[in-house]
């Protein structure tokens, strides 16, 4: 008799610890739908694509923009007027797309105009996000003696703002490196 009672509490005991565990388990589960349904909140973030208060923003219109200093100043941030407007350059390693290799298409973070295809994005040792190929509708070129250096700056062709500069040193076909700050372009991924 004690022996049946002693296996019944043993198989009760079983039960309990396989319910513990099933919990446990189940949980864990629950907490990793939570953590997955979370990513894509983190992924839009990174596109960065929030320009309600910017009424000059627009992915289809390349009509040229004539807008003051002093109004962009109104719409951008600190960090986007201060690379794209008064062309200062981020540090390098430091941008969101140095190292980065989604598929998609790069835009002005300014005013929305398409600058940039992913397959013409190289992996460049310099620290900053690099193209050997820009849309030839999106881009213009500006000679650039500043800081004692002869360079040539790349300036988006809609609304003028600094996107950084080309150099002559890239990989095949093209051999040229255009040097982009981060801070300066808008990524948007290929819907799939
Ligand atoms: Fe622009």
């Amino acid at each position: 008799m004690e022996s049946s009672n002693g296996f019944r509490n043993f198989t009760q005991m079983k039960n309990l610890v396989f319910l513990i565990l099933m919990t446990l388990f189940l949980q864990q589960c629950v907490q990793k739908k939570i953590d997955l349904t979370k990513q894509p909140t983190q992924q839009i973030t990174m596109e960065d694509n929030t320009h309600t208060n910017n009424p000059y923003y627009s992915r289809t219109d390349r009509t040229k923009l004539n807008v003051s200093n002093e109004e962009w100043k109104k719409i951008l941030s600190p960090e986007v007027y201060a690379i794209a407007r008064e062309a200062n350059t981020e540090y390098p390693f430091t941008g969101k797309y140095n190292e980065f290799d989604e598929v998609g298409e790069y835009y002005c973070a300014v005013c929305g105009n398409h600058l940039f295809r992913s397959s013409s994005k190289f992996a460049s040792t310099c620290g900053w996000p690099s193209f050997f190929e820009a849309d030839k509708e999106g881009v213009i070129y500006k000679r650039d003696q500043s800081h004692g250096m002869e360079r040539i700056e790349v300036l988006c062709k809609r609304c003028e703002s600094h996107l950084g500069h080309v150099f002559n040193d890239g990989p095949p076909p093209t051999g040229t490196r255009y040097c982009m700050n981060s801070v300066s372009l808008d990524f948007q991924r290929d819907k799939k």
